[in-house]
């Protein structure tokens, strides 16, 4: 069960975490002040009310997590995200990353392989307030062709690899945020998309993702 009460508690512990988010180094005033606006405890069941606002990652039904809000505003900030950029997001999940997204008033697209997760989606409270943001049930290594091109993509799961086809899908000088190493541990890269269709890359650091897997799943 959920609760959709917003409280002075909420709204003081949010500012406590973007104060610390502020310590462990983010400083883009967007992307704090996107997490000071977004209530973080109606994406995660009510048992789970009182620890929200920590930083830490949380599970969400499928067995896959709540990215730990850190991991969310470092990508973010990579993502150097501008009002409405068209933002394709490979790993839906809870939804929190894209509303953080929408929040930021991009173009947000984004993408669940989990049928179950994407369903959640389509009756969850905050998404009349956000018509900018666009839910797919698809397998994200396809991108959206039909919707493209990107000025930004962000991988919110482990990739073994850059897929191609999300290179094809970014605008020349867009830019790609993922998170690339099959095990435990990836490597956060920021890719570059140049005129020729190379790309150059940026080198982050170490996070841990659940795995971005191939297909589709019911
Ligand atoms: N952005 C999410 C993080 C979710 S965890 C949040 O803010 O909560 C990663 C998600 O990626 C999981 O829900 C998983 O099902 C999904 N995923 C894994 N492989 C995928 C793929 N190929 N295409 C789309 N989604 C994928």
């Amino acid at each position: 069960m959920r609760t959709f009460d917003d409280t002075y508690r909420h709204k003081g512990l949010r500012k406590q975490l973007v104060d610390l988010l502020k310590q462990k180094g983010i400083t883009d005033e967007r992307v704090l002040t996107a997490i000071l606006q977004v209530p973080r405890h109606f994406f995660l069941d009510s048992a789970l009310d009182r620890v929200a606002y920590e930083d830490r990652a949380f599970p969400i039904a499928e067995g896959q997590t709540i990215s730990q809000p850190y991991t969310v505003a470092y990508q973010t900030q990579l993502l150097e995200v501008k009002p409405y950029e068209k933002v394709l997001e490979i790993g839906t999940g809870s939804g929190y990353q894209a509303i953080i997204l929408g929040e930021m008033n991009a173009q947000v697209y984004t993408i669940e392989r989990q049928k179950k997760l994407f369903e959640e989606h389509r009756k969850f409270i905050l998404r009349g307030k956000y018509p900018n943001i666009k839910y797919f049930y698809g397998d994200g290594y396809e991108g959206l062709p039909t919707y493209g091109p990107f000025d930004k993509v962000i991988v919110t799961a482990a990739a073994p690899y850059i897929p191609p086809k999300l290179i094809e899908q970014l605008k020349t000088g867009g830019k790609m945020v993922i998170p690339v190493g099959e095990g435990n541990v990836q490597r956060m890269l920021r890719l570059t998309k140049q005129a020729d269709g190379s790309v150059t890359e940026e080198l982050f650091d170490n996070f841990s993702f659940v795995p971005m897997l191939e297909g589709k799943n019911q």
